[in-house]
């Protein structure tokens, strides 16, 4: 028996592991102090009553004889994949029914995708980095190149000519800078994709949170994508679902490669994946209804809001930051020149305010800091108010 060795070529990540052992250390010298925790990036504000509504009648269902159900259909439940379908045509992209997979969320079609592509392709991804497109390609041994993301581009590569990868990570918005492309910026990559015979894996997880106008929700809005463009979304962060897990992953029947891509995925999925829970996709079902919209666009309006409190908090001290307008996350620059983890320590001792240091999402976070919006307007306010106090004193 083997194992398989690429793992150990995985670096440790010490990121969630070092906060907490901070934080500890912190909380047993003053036991009182009132943290405010602005790092994690789950959420916080419960599932929509029309979606728990949803999942109660589907449980009813399963435990009576003549409504239950076993096994779930292929891609997911008709009533789903046609939501979803209905969703995106409100973006103007007219999906074929077969080209929508219902997953149990984003990071296992992430991960699972990889199933699809031969260990001999060269994969690019931004830096920073939302760390699982790195791990699943060292799992698997392929070859990593990086593409700056930092101030000068506002945190948004763009393709560079002279570097050729097969495999492209965009994730837009993005974790953790919160920069968003733009419909002219999307349709950079997708060329170069298309020129570079390459495929793009389209991670819009923060989909939901965009307000630009420019900033398109899909890719497909933008003509090319559906011949090079694998795009990943999820009820996480839309609408609550992270512990609830759902998503969908578009893939195209029209995508340019050797082989059928959409068939490729769909034999994957039937074999080594078994579907989404009934009362799971009821669940999912529900937030796409019209009183599931509005009241999960309730809820992202209230992280938006402390989304603008941050900004307005960090234009009070001065501080630079990106991200905010179309993301939960906002990605500051740490003041006075302090490396990521010098300010967390300061934020913690001086502040009692979490957040996440920026260099544990890639060499380009260095001097950089992620806060979140997941928390409440007050603790969100309160925050702001001890970081001022904190610089000003
Ligand atoms: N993609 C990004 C960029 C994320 O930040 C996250 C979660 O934090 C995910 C995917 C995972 O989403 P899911 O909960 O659907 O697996």
């Amino acid at each position: 028996m083997k194992l398989n060795s690429n793992y150990s070529n995985l670096k440790k990540n010490y990121l969630f592991i070092d906060i907490a052992h901070r934080l500890r250390e912190y909380t047993s010298l003053h036991p009182d102090a009132d943290i405010i925790k602005m790092g994690i990036g789950d959420v916080t504000l419960p599932l929509a009553p029309a979606v728990v509504e949803a999942m109660k009648r589907a449980a009813d269902e399963m435990g009576k004889k003549e409504t239950f159900r076993g096994y779930v259909d292929d891609n997911g439940y008709d009533f789903l994949i046609n939501a979803i379908k209905n969703y995106y045509s409100g973006f103007g992209v007219d999906l074929d029914y077969w080209e929508i997979f219902v997953s149990d969320g984003a990071k296992s079609d992430l991960g699972n995708i990889l199933d699809l592509f031969d260990s001999d392709n060269t994969v690019l991804v931004t830096d920073p980095v939302y760390p699982v497109y790195v791990d699943t390609n060292v799992m698997a041994g392929r070859r990593i190149i990086y593409a700056d993301a930092n101030e000068s581009n506002g945190f948004l590569p763009m393709p560079d000519r002279s570097v050729r990868a097969d495999l492209i990570y965009l994730c837009t918005p993005n974790n953790p800078t919160g920069a968003a492309y733009t419909r002219a910026q999307l349709r950079e990559w997708i060329d170069y994709a298309k020129e570079n015979n390459a495929l793009i894996l389209l991670d819009a997880a923060y989909e939901a949170f965009i307000t630009d106008p420019d900033v398109p929700h899909s890719a497909y809005e933008i003509e090319g994508a559906r011949e090079c463009v694998i795009e990943f979304c999820s009820l996480s962060k839309t609408a609550g679902f992270t512990g609830t897990r759902c998503g969908y992953t578009i893939v195209p029947k029209t995508l340019k490669a050797d082989g059928d891509l959409n068939a490729m995925w769909l034999r994957r999925q039937t074999t080594k994946f078994n579907g989404v829970a009934y009362v799971v996709q009821r669940a999912a079902e529900a937030v796409f209804t019209p009183e599931g919209q509005k009241q999960i666009r309730e809820n992202i309006a209230y992280y938006q809001q402390n989304a603008a409190i941050l900004m307005s908090g960090l234009d009070r001290c001065n501080i630079k930051y990106f991200g905010g307008k179309n993301s939960p996350y906002i990605w500051l620059k740490c003041p006075g020149g302090m490396g990521s983890w010098e300010f967390f320590d300061r934020l913690l001792n001086e502040a009692n305010v979490v957040g996440t240091p920026g260099e544990g999402f890639g060499k380009n976070g260095a001097g950089y800091f992620r806060l979140t919006s997941f928390s409440t307007h007050e603790k969100t306010t309160e925050a702001m108010e001890r970081l001022y106090r904190m610089l000003k004193g």
